[in-house]
């Protein structure tokens, strides 16, 4: 009988310490699975969606330009812009007065933009200067308030010369858009020049630079806003120089037909 108890304790001793050694197992995997799900989500609340690596910030030498430009088409092509989302600013649809961007400077030009058009634009213009061509942004955002300053000035000069304020009014917002209505208070705008090159005229048009960023800019998801010829849909006179951001799948489109921003918006889908 008592080898019989001795067995039996025996083995009750054994299950429990199969029975601990499984507990522990149990307690360790559990840990394990824990820390790696901190470890993903902490990784995955560092880094918002369309913020840069940080191995992208310091951009110097080829090499890393060429990875830059990769990593902006992989962020592009991987994005779910819609038609609906792409902001049609002009004449007839003014911003809200309120209206914000979220902006983000372009140090080397001293330019702000919309963080959305910001990797693509220097992709764009880095692309350039690999080809040998110097740019220069004359006009970034631009405020509202700012327009409206731009604009108070150029009616009060008519008004000197005679204009009554209405009609001082109506001939500068053939030129200048009216506030709100201008898309350099959105942020996703831009004139760029030849550095070597900078008034807004005709010429600028016939520059490397610009022939160069009319061809190749839809890569990066920009637009030439007010082409040439299509006055009566934009209503405003071609202007070889301001480019518009709205991403690669639009711009590819619109550039491709030689249509305007209006025209690809109004199409169905
Ligand atoms: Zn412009």
């Amino acid at each position: 009988m008592k080898q019989r108890t001795r067995e039996r304790r025996r083995r009750r001793r054994k299950r429990q310490m199969m029975q601990a050694a499984l507990c522990l197992a149990v307690c360790v995997a559990g840990i394990t699975l824990m820390a790696a799900v901190w470890h993903v989500t902490s990784f995955a609340l560092r880094r918002m969606p369309g913020e840069k690596e940080p191995d992208q910030e310091e951009v110097s030498a080829d090499p890393a330009t060429d990875r830059l430009q990769e990593t902006f088409r992989e962020q592009d092509a991987s994005s779910t812009a819609q038609k609906e989302d792409i902001l049609l600013v002009n004449k007839t649809h003014p911003l809200p007065e309120n209206y914000t961007p979220s902006l983000k400077r372009m140090n080397d030009y001293g330019a702000d933009v919309d963080e959305q058009a910001y990797d693509a634009l220097n992709a764009m213009l880095k692309a350039g200067n690999k080809e040998g061509l110097s740019f220069w942004i004359a006009s970034s955002y631009r405020s509202m308030e700012r327009q409206r300053e731009l604009l108070d000035e150029d009616i009060e000069a008519l008004v000197h010369q005679g204009y009554s304020y209405s009609q001082a009014y109506e001939e500068v917002v053939r030129e200048t858009m009216p506030v709100g209505c201008s898309e350099h208070a959105t942020g996703l705008a831009v004139d760029i020049v030849s550095k070597d090159y900078q008034i807004l005229d005709e010429q600028q048009g016939r520059t490397d630079e610009i022939i160069w960023l009319q061809k190749n800019c839809s890569q990066y998801g920009f637009i030439l806003r007010y082409p040439e010829g299509k006055e009566d849909i934009t209503k405003v006179s071609y202007e070889s120089w301001h480019f518009r951001y709205v991403g690669v799948e639009a711009a590819e489109e619109i550039m491709s037909l030689g249509i305007t921003l209006e025209e690809y918006l109004d199409s169905a889908e």
